[in-house]
C-alpha cells in the first residue's frame, strides 16, 4: 500500500517480535491471538469506528486537494516560531500555546484559527474549506454478493474484544489477564508523510489487559515504582510548562496517573523502549488533554520519542474503562462479562423494577414493549426519583427515547423497590488497560537514536555505525576468514553451523576485502560482534562499539556470542574471561 512500508515491515519482522514477546508476553503470561485484518462492519459499528474514527480535513476550494487541518495549523505555528524574526513575545506565546493544545481543538476552533491566521492551501495558495471529519477506514465488502460490508481493521484490538469470552475461559475464568496481538493495521491517512511515521498500512502490537474495575492495583507495581523519567501531565501542557522528571510511584500515589495498573504498564513501556536502545532523555510520557482523550477513557498517556521530526507518539497507553466490552455486548447481545465467586454469600441491596405488563398494555397498546424496556433500563437515581414522585403524586411524566416522547406513568404500572438479596457471585464488565505500539515509529526513532559516526583512518573520514543493542540487532554476528585460505573457510563454516544451532542470526563474509572494510560494513549494519578467523584453533571476537578484541577457542565461540546476545553476560563480563587480542591483522581497522 505504501512503498516505504514494505521496507518497514521487513525490518520490523526481525527486530521487534522477540523483544516484545520476552518483555511483555512471557513476563506477564499473556495470551496471544492472531485475528483477521478484514473485519465485518458490525464489529466496527459497535466499537464506534464507523461513526467516529475520523480526522479533520480541509479541502483546497479550487483543486479539491485534501489536507489534515491540524497539520496545517501546526506547520504554520512552527514556521512562524522558527523563521519570523519580527514576532512579538505575545505572538510567540500564542503560537506555542496552540502547539501545546493542538490535539485538544474542536473542528470549529481549528477552522477559526485557520481563518484568523489566513492559512491557505500549501501547494496552490488557494482558500481552504472549513474542517470536516473524514473517516480513516478502508471499506470493502465480504463475499461475492457485495451485501456484507467490511473494513480493513484500523487497529488490532477489536479482534481481542470480540474474542473476550473464549480468552477469559482459556484463562480459567480469572482476572486479571492480558491478550496480545501483533499485526497489520490500515488507515486511509489524509496526508501520509515522514517515511515510516505516518503510513497507510503499518504494524501494530497491542495488549489488552483486562482488570476488575473495582481493583486496579497491580501486584508488580513495586518493580517499577522507583523509576524516574520525563512525564508531561496535562496541567503542565495547558500551562505551557515543559515535561519534568517524575517518580512513577509518586505520579500514581498523587493521582497524576489514574491507577497502579496503568502506571505499571507505563513503567514497563519505559523499560522496554530504553532496553531496545531508545535514549531515555529523548523519551517522555505525555498525558492526553481533556478533548483528546476518548470520553469513556479513565486516563491516557502517550510514550513520545524525540527524533528529527520532533516529538512523535509511538505508544499509546490507555485505561479504556469497560467501554469496548460493553459496546460489543450491547450490539451482539452476548454478555462479555467476568464474575467473582464469593467465599461466603453476601447480602446486597438491589434495585428491583417490576413493570406491570397488563397495566402498560391497557394504557399503551402497541407501544407497550418500548415503555416497558425504558422502565427496566432506568438507572438507580432515576428509578428512586420516579418512586418518590409516584408515591407523592400518583403519576409521573417519563421520557421514552425509542418513542421520541414523554408518557404518563401511573403508580399501578410499575413497582420500584430496594430489596435485600443474597448473592453468591458478582458479575461485572472488566476494564481494559491498553498499551498500543506503533512498531514502524519505534523502529524509525531507534534508527536515529542508535546511529553515530566515528573517525576513520583517512583524514576527514567519518564511519557510520548503528549501535543496536544485541537484543534488537537484526544480524547478531558476522564471520570473516581473515584471508582467502581454505583452512580458514572450513573453520568459518564450522562456526556458522554452531551459530545456527544456537539460534544466532549471522552472515559469513568470504569476500576477501580488507578486514578494515569488512568491519566498517558490519558496523554500518549494526552487527554487535564480529568473528575473524585468523587461526584454525582460536579466533578473534571484536565488539562493535568499543572495537575491543578477545581470543576465543573455535569450539567455544558460538556459546560466547549467545551469552552476550541473550543478555546473560555483557561484553565487559566476557572481556574479563578471555585474553585481549592484540597485534595481528585482525584488529587492523586501517583502510576501510
Ligand atoms: P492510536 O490507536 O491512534 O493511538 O495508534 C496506536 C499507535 O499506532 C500510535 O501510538 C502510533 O505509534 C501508531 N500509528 C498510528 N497511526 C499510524 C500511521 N498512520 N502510521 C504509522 N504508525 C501509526
Amino acid at each position: 500500500m505504501d512503498g516505504q512500508n514494505a521496507l518497514g515491515t521487513s525490518i520490523v519482522v526481525k527486530m521487534f517480535p522477540l523483544p516484545f514477546f520476552l518483555h511483555f508476553v512471557l513476563e506477564e503470561g499473556m495470551l496471544e491471538v492472531d485475528c483477521p485484518c478484514v473485519t465485518p462492519e458490525v464489529v466496527l459499528k459497535a466499537s464506534g469506528h464507523v461513526d467516529k474514527f475520523t480526522d479533520l480535513m480541509v479541502k483546497d476550494e479550487k483543486t479539491g486537494n485534501c489536507y489534515r487541518a491540524d497539520h496545517l495549523l501546526k506547520d504554520f505555528c512552527k514556521d512562524k516560531l522558527e523563521k519570523d524574526q519580527t514576532l512579538s513575545p505575545e505572538q510567540a506565546e500564542e503560537y506555542n500555546k496552540i502547539l501545546a493544545i493542538l490535539d485538544d481543538l474542536s473542528a470549529e476552533q481549528l477552522g477559526a484559527k485557520i481563518k484568523e491566521y489566513g492559512i491557505v492551501a500549501p501547494d496552490t495558495k488557494n482558500p481552504l474549506s472549513d474542517p470536516y471529519p473524514f473517516n480513516l477506514m478502508f471499506q470493502t465488502s465480504i463475499g461475492p454478493s457485495g451485501l456484507s460490508p467490511g473494513y480493513m481493521r484500523p487497529e488490532t484490538a477489536q479482534g481481542i474484544f470480540v474474542n473476550f469470552k473464549d480468552l477469559y475461559y482459556y484463562n480459567g475464568n480469572k482476572l486479571p489477564f492480558a491478550a496480545a496481538q501483533i499485526g497489520q493495521a490500515f488507515r486511509n491517512e489524509i496526508s501520509p508523510r515522514q517515511g515510516l511515521l505516518r503510513v497507510r498500512e503499518f504494524t501494530l502490537a497491542e495488549i489488552e489487559h483486562f482488570v476488575d474495575p473495582e481493583d486496579k492495583s497491580h501486584p508488580k507495581f513495586g518493580d517499577v515504582s522507583d523509576l524516574e523519567f520525563l512525564m508531561f501531565p496535562r496541567e503542565d501542557q495547558m500551562a505551557g510548562r515543559s515535561a519534568t522528571r517524575l517518580k512513577l510511584g509518586n505520579a500514581v500515589s498523587e493521582g497524576t496517573v489514574n491507577n497502579e495498573t496503568l502506571g505499571y504498564f507505563i513503567g514497563r513501556v519505559y523499560l522496554f523502549l530504553t532496553q531496545l536502545g531508545i535514549d531515555k532523555d529523548r523519551l517522555r510520557f505525555r498525558q492526553h488533554l481533556p478533548n483528546e482523550m476518548a470520553h469513556y477513557a479513565a486516563d491516557c498517556w502517550d510514550a513520545e520519542i524525540e527524533c528529527s521530526y520532533g516529538w512523535i507518539e509511538c505508544v499509546g497507553i490507555a485505561d479504556r474503562s469497560a467501554y469496548d466490552l460493553r459496546a460489543h455486548s450491547d450490539k451482539s447481545g452476548e454478555k462479555l462479562e467476568a464474575h467473582e465467586k464469593f467465599a461466603e454469600p453476601r447480602e446486597v441491596e438491589k434495585l428491583v423494577i417490576t413493570p406491570s405488563k397488563k397495566e402498560l398494555g391497557l394504557a399503551f397498546k402497541g407501544n407497550q414493549r418500548m415503555v416497558l424496556e425504558a422502565l427496566e433500563a432506568m438507572g438507580e437515581t432515576e428509578a428512586l426519583d420516579m418512586k418518590a414522585t409516584l408515591e407523592s403524586k400518583g403519576e409521573v411524566e417519563f421520557k421514552v427515547c425509542t418513542l421520541g416522547k414523554d408518557v404518563t406513568i401511573k403508580k399501578s404500572m410499575v413497582s420500584i423497590n430496594i430489596e435485600k438479596k443474597k448473592e453468591h457471585q458478582r458479575k461485572f464488565t472488566p476494564s481494559v488497560i491498553e498499551p498500543s505500539f506503533g512498531i514502524g515509529r519505534i523502529i524509525y526513532c531507534l534508527f536515529e537514536h542508535c546511529f553515530y559516526q566515528r573517525p576513520g583512518k583517512a583524514e576527514d573520514e567519518q564511519l557510520n555505525v548503528f549501535g543496536f543493542p544485541p537484543l534488537v540487532a537484526p544480524i547478531k554476528c558476522t564471520v570473516f576468514p581473515l584471508v582467502k585460505l581454505e583452512k580458514f573457510e572450513v573453520v568459518a563454516k564450522k562456526i556458522s553451523k554452531a551459530l545456527t544451532a544456537a539460534g544466532i542470526s549471522h552472515i559469513i563474509d568470504m569476500t576477501g576485502n580488507t578486514i578494515g572494510k569488512r568491519y566498517a560494513r558490519t558496523d554500518e549494519l549494526g552487527v554487535p560482534l564480529a568473528i575473524t578467523v585468523d587461526n584454525t584453533t582460536s579466533v578473534t571476537v571484536r565488539d562493535r562499539d568499543s572495537k575491543d578484541q578477545i581470543r576465543v577457542e573455535v569450539d567455544e565461540v558460538a556459546s560466547v556470542v549467545k551469552e552476550v546476545m541473550d543478555g546473560q553476560s555483557t561484553w565487559a563480563d566476557i572481556m574479563w574471561r578471555y585474553p585481549t587480542h592484540t597485534a595481528s591483522a585482525a584488529e587492523d581497522e586501517a583502510e576501510p
